[in-house]
């Protein structure tokens, strides 16, 4: 199986990768798939090394799908400059922005053109996000053997409720509290109740 490279970045060090780093599948570390704290501590550890001599190890082409999780030391998105090129939780939330807002926009009984539609999306969705770690795992609970995980297209709630489990799967496996999803409705759709 392919092992974590140490060596297949530009700044190529014996050093291990900080924790939470995710290298794309060129090698290169893949900033969609890491947070900001992560990356910070990749650049500091890049600027210590540049200071040390270069080993002459080969180079590995090889992909590292350190878990991502949730840190501690994530700066709040107010401490991270707006002009900057998103990071996985930036990026993340801003895609839960939008796939909600389809699920609350979704019509209350769909056609099957439209379900089409949705399913066609969701299908290139899954292979497109740019974060690929993100997408592979997402791709994987669509397609679990049982049909379980599958799109629910008939209609808004059935729609926004799927959209809100798929949610909440990554939620677990952050580690982050789970969404009461009877009230995704209120949160995406019609706004709080007073
Ligand atoms: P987010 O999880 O982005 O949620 C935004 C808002 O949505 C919340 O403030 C809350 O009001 C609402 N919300 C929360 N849960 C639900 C729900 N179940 N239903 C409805 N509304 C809800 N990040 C990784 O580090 N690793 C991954 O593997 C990963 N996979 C992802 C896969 C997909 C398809 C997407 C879109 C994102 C993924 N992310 C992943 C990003 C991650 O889900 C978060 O977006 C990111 O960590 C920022 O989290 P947050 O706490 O700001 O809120």
């Amino acid at each position: 199986p392919p092992r974590p490279s140490q060596e297949s970045h530009d700044n190529d060090t014996k050093a291990p990768l900080p924790k939470g780093v995710v290298l794309d599948k060129d090698g290169k570390p893949c900033r969609t798939c890491t947070s900001v704290a992560s990356w910070r501590a990749l650049t500091r550890q890049a600027t210590q090394s540049s200071s040390t001599p270069k080993t002459d190890s080969p180079t590995q082409s090889t992909t590292i799908a350190t878990p991502v999780t949730a840190s501690k030391s994530t700066p709040q998105p107010s401490e991270i400059p707006s002009d900057c090129p998103p990071d996985v939780e930036q990026l993340g939330r801003s895609t839960w922005t939008l796939l909600h807002t389809m699920a609350a926009t979704y019509p209350e009984k769909a056609s099957t053109e439209h379900q089409e539609d949705m399913q066609g999306f969701l299908k290139f969705f899954s292979k497109l996000y740019p974060c690929w770690v993100c997408a592979d795992d997402f791709r994987a609970w669509m397609a679990h053997p049982s049909g379980r995980n599958q799109p629910k297209l008939g209609g808004r709630k059935e729609f926004g409720w799927w959209m809100c489990e798929a949610h909440n799967e990554v939620n677990r496996k952050l580690g982050k509290k789970e969404f009461d999803c009877r009230l995704w409705e209120e949160r995406w759709r019609t706004g709080w109740k007073d």
